[in-house]
């Protein structure tokens, strides 16, 4: 095993700990929690290491990066998820790879995702990324609707061609009254996933959890956690 292979193995038996000890203490099983490793500014040749450790699912940010790492590894069996603001200039791009879209959070985003999935003959699962600490009406900075938005952009996935509304993601806020609350954050979601899922019973997806609280994640009951500097190391900065 190269040297970097063997870091990464070591770094996702760490993680795997951690998801499966949380899922313990939450009495949920480990079956529940699925981990996507988040590759952005990590080379191709990481994400086949992954691939060979046996993971399944990798998330991007960024369609620059992740459109010509994606196509060097069509030969891999990975479920490649979107994660990052996305453009509409960039969706056919995106949907040429992502099987997954989870920062839906404009009218203008689903027609373009849905126009591109159709022209390519995809089928797109796609999550509403909620930006908790919006005002009403709004989007946060990072990305994402307020909640009072969420009804809306999921009925519009919905009744997309080419998409389907997969469920609910979220960033814990850095500010307002979830900042440093990140098991409220994600508890909260939780309780919009439960409403979106009385009008959409298939969109069972809550994407929440990174390296630095993926355990109140999975006690908040997050089926996704999305894990980058855990698994692969720190990111260089300012990207
Ligand atoms: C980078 C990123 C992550 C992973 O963050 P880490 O702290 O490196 O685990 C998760 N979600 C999104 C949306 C990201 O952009």
């Amino acid at each position: 095993m190269t040297d970097r292979k063997a870091e990464i193995a070591a770094n996702l038996a760490k993680v795997e700990e951690r998801i499966a000890s949380a899922c313990a203490a939450a009495g949920r099983k480990r079956e529940e929690v699925t981990l996507i490793v988040v590759t952005k500014t990590y080379p191709a040749d990481d994400v086949r290491l992954l691939s060979e450790l046996g993971v399944r699912h990798v998330a991007e940010n960024r369609d620059q990066d992740a459109a010509p790492k994606a196509a060097a590894c069509t030969d891999l069996p990975l479920t490649w998820h979107f994660v990052g603001q996305l453009q509409t200039n960039k969706v056919r791009s995106v949907v040429g790879y992502a099987d997954v879209v989870q920062s839906v959070d404009r009218p203008k985003l689903v027609s373009a995702l849905s126009a591109a999935a159709v022209r390519a003959d995809r089928e797109l699962d796609c999550l509403i990324q909620v930006a908790l600490d919006a005002d009403e009406g709004g989007r946060g900075e990072r990305g994402g609707v307020a909640p009072d938005g969420i009804e809306e952009l999921a009925g519009l996935v919905a009744d997309a061609p080419g998409l389907r509304i997969g469920g609910l993601m979220t960033v814990a806020p850095l500010a307002g009254p979830f900042a440093d609350r990140q098991q409220a954050a994600f508890e909260r979601l939780v309780e919009f996933s439960t409403l979106l899922r009385a009008a959409h019973p298939a969109a069972n997806m809550v994407s929440a959890g990174m390296s630095s609280d993926l355990e109140q994640a999975v006690a908040a009951g997050a089926t996704h956690v999305r894990v980058g500097t855990a698994v692969l190391g720190v990111r260089p900065r300012l990207r």
